[in-house]
């Protein structure tokens, strides 16, 4: 099996010397204090064991508080906060423990690439909703006419990588009622929950009778800029995070342990720290977005996450995966050809999308040799 898009396309901006907008991951580390409580853990002997496997009770309370701060909700530290080796392992858990071979799973695509592997290993069935330029809202016809008998779950995932788009509360009122409808559970991937420019987040867990049907997902990677510590959470009903839990101990038991102390800390920081995020993050946006658009791309403004979804039709190429192989041997950046997220390939055939979460210079560099290549080309 080959290496993913987000390793191959990482290794090729090394190999190249590219300044690297394809995987998504801060250049700057997040808040030092958070650093230094995991240093502190560590060398205090906190964490450094296998932690307990639901997670460390510290940092199951900051999850419960945090849903309760941010957005109303209550949940028991105890039976509804699941500790994950990042999202993408509360995904994969989430998905073995709720589909059975042959249901169906309808998601939206594009989709992050690891939905397509685990409903896969699952044994289930992906039935796309596909995510149209300019706007890449969600076609609700299409979703409650991909619903079948077979059909278990709606994997969502907003704010949405990779097209920055944030799913509406009236978008997700009519999923969370074709959900009670046909009688349907969500997964909700929640990870740029913090990063969101136009519009507000809302879990559609909070949405009236969607509790109990709900698998709510986070990490504090994207959060807190800490990629490579791998924390992540699922919160639920009892039932929901029992079933997620019983397949996470298979997967990895335990995980961060150290970690997850400073997690614990983190997601208590004041409401600035978690406002700033955005503030900080709009700006590199309408930087790369503005350069992008200057340079000959047809720019699609993203409403959360910290990627920009283009097209790059009008600039020489027929195709984002052939301008994506192009680009780091030729202007010295990498990007990620958005194809490889879809079924149908024909819908993103021409996008690519660039991350934004690195320094302004950085950025700044990236979009001088775009601009360069562009006037050479
Ligand atoms: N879901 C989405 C939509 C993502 O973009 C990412 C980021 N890699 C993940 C899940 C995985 O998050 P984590 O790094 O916490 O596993
Ligand atoms: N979530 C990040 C992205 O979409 C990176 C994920 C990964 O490397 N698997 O770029």
């Amino acid at each position: 099996m080959g290496s993913t898009i987000f390793a191959e396309m990482s290794a090729l901006a090394v190999a190249t010397g590219s300044v690297n907008l394809g995987q998504g991951f801060p250049d700057t580390d997040g808040p030092r204090e958070v650093a230094q409580a995991a240093a502190a853990a560590i060398l205090e002997g906190r964490g450094n064991q296998y932690p307990p496997g639901p997670g460390i009770p510290e940092l199951r309370q900051a999850v419960a508080e945090h849903q309760r701060r941010f957005y109303g909700l209550s949940f028991d530290p105890d039976t509804e906060v699941l500790v994950t080796a990042g999202a993408t392992e509360a995904v994969a858990a989430a998905l073995f423990a709720l589909v059975e071979p042959g249901d169906e799973v309808i998601a939206f695509e594009p989709y992050y690439d690891s939905y397509a592997a685990c409903i896969a290993l699952a044994g289930g069935t992906r039935v796309p909703v596909t995510l149209r330029a300019p706007d890449f809202r969600p076609d609700l016809d299409a979703v409650r006419a991909a619903v079948t008998p077979r059909t278990r779950l709606i994997l969502l995932n907003s704010p949405h990588n990779p097209t920055g788009s944030v799913f509406t509360r009236a978008e997700l009122a009519a999923i969370a009622d074709l959900a009670r409808e046909r009688d349907l559970l969500v997964i909700s991937d929640e990870v740029y929950e913090h990063m969101v420019y136009a519009g507000e987040h809302v879990p559609i867990g909070s949405l009236p009778g969607m509790r109990e049907r709900t698998v709510s997902i986070s990490s504090a990677g994207k959060t807190f800029s800490f990629t490579g510590w791998k924390v992540g959470w699922v919160t639920g009903s009892a039932e929901l995070v029992a079933a997620v839990r019983a397949v996470k101990q298979f997967l990895t038991f335990v995980s961060s342990g150290p970690f997850q102390y400073a997690i614990a800390e983190a997601l208590r920081m004041p409401d600035d720290y978690f406002t700033g995020i955005s503030v900080s993050l709009r700006e590199k946006r309408d930087l790369l977005c503005g350069g992008l658009a200057e340079a000959g791309f047809l720019v699609y403004p993203p409403e959360g996450t910290y990627f920009v979804t283009t097209d790059i039709r009008e600039l020489g190429r027929a195709t984002g995966v052939e301008f994506c192989r192009d680009l780091p041997h030729q202007a010295g950046v990498v990007a990620i050809p958005n194809a490889v997220f879809y079924d149908d390939r024909e819908a993103g055939r021409t996008q690519v999308r660039f991350a934004f979460c690195k320094r302004p210079e950085v950025l700044q560099d990236a979009l001088a040799r775009i601009e360069k290549w562009a006037l050479a080309r």
